[in-house]
């Protein structure tokens, strides 16, 4: 499996995009940067987008892609996600009144986006790819997703979460876990209600996982809140020594190969 971190960070900057991963080329997770981040050919082969909830900074460039493959090659992607993402995305993001309609053109019959939902904890093909979503806890609707390939490799995705996500790890097995830290552990309170992590939350949540699974996957930290990234490197890297675990900080452009 090929996982291509598109964008690592919670802020859009030069150098740094929103959340989206790349899966052998052809599985989008998270449409946050993804336009700016692959050519023309890379993005045709694109397939499918699992949608983990409907936040701006995970689906903006769902309207970019469906740009270009409505005009330069009258492709279709399918979306798939949460029935209250889709509805959102549908409501807000594709509405048609800030730009085209791709749910409906070139036409009704055969739109360049096609909406399709997920149940969670219901496996689904999509790509060649096993796709499992599980809930997590935002402060919306959400899910992490694992995918598996075909040769067995699994990732899990916890998407945007706070802490108290335990009970995705009895369903999940992964090699490669991709989870989020936006702020340092000084934030940690305000982060409990905020919906998201930081390196000292997330490290609770591995011992649990290593308690339950038995051991501890490769973790790749993403999402990452750009003004306070020296802070939680050194964070992330204190976590990785305590559990004497693979911890690390994702960046643009980065590719994991397993
Ligand atoms: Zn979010
Ligand atoms: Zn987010």
């Amino acid at each position: 499996m090929e996982v291509q971190i598109l964008g690592a960070h919670q802020l859009e900057l030069k150098g740094a995009r929103l959340t989206s991963l790349l899966i052998d080329g052809i599985l989008l997770i998270d449409a946050g940067g993804v336009t700016s981040a692959l050519s023309l050919p890379e993005q045709k082969k694109i397939k499918a987008v699992l949608l983990s909830h409907h936040h701006f900074d995970h689906t903006r460039d769902l309207v970019t892609l469906a740009a270009n493959a409505a005009y330069y090659w009258q492709g279709q992607l399918a979306v798939y996600g949460l029935p209250y993402t889709l509805d959102m995305v549908r409501n807000y993001l594709l509405d048609g009144k800030m730009y085209a309609n791709f749910l409906e053109y070139p036409g009704k019959d055969k739109p360049t986006v096609v909406l399709e939902a997920v149940e969670p904890h219901n496996r689904k093909t999509i790509g060649g790819h096993d796709v499992l979503a599980v809930p997590v806890k935002h402060s919306v609707p959400a899910v992490g997703y694992q995918v598996t390939s075909s040769d067995g490799k699994s990732l899990f995705y916890t998407s945007d979460t706070a802490a108290g996500i335990a009970d995705c790890w009895q369903h999940v097995s992964p090699q490669l876990l991709i989870a989020e830290v936006i702020a340092p552990n000084k934030y940690g309170d305000w982060l409990k209600t905020a919906g998201h992590m930081c390196a000292r939350l997330l490290k609770e949540e591995l011992i649990q996982f290593r308690q339950l699974k038995g051991y501890l996957p490769r973790v790749i930290v993403i999402h990452i809140g750009n003004l306070f990234e020296q802070e939680i490197r050194q964070e992330v890297a204190q976590v990785a020594r305590e559990l004497d675990a693979d911890i690390s900080l994702g960046y643009e452009d980065m590719k994991v190969t397993f």
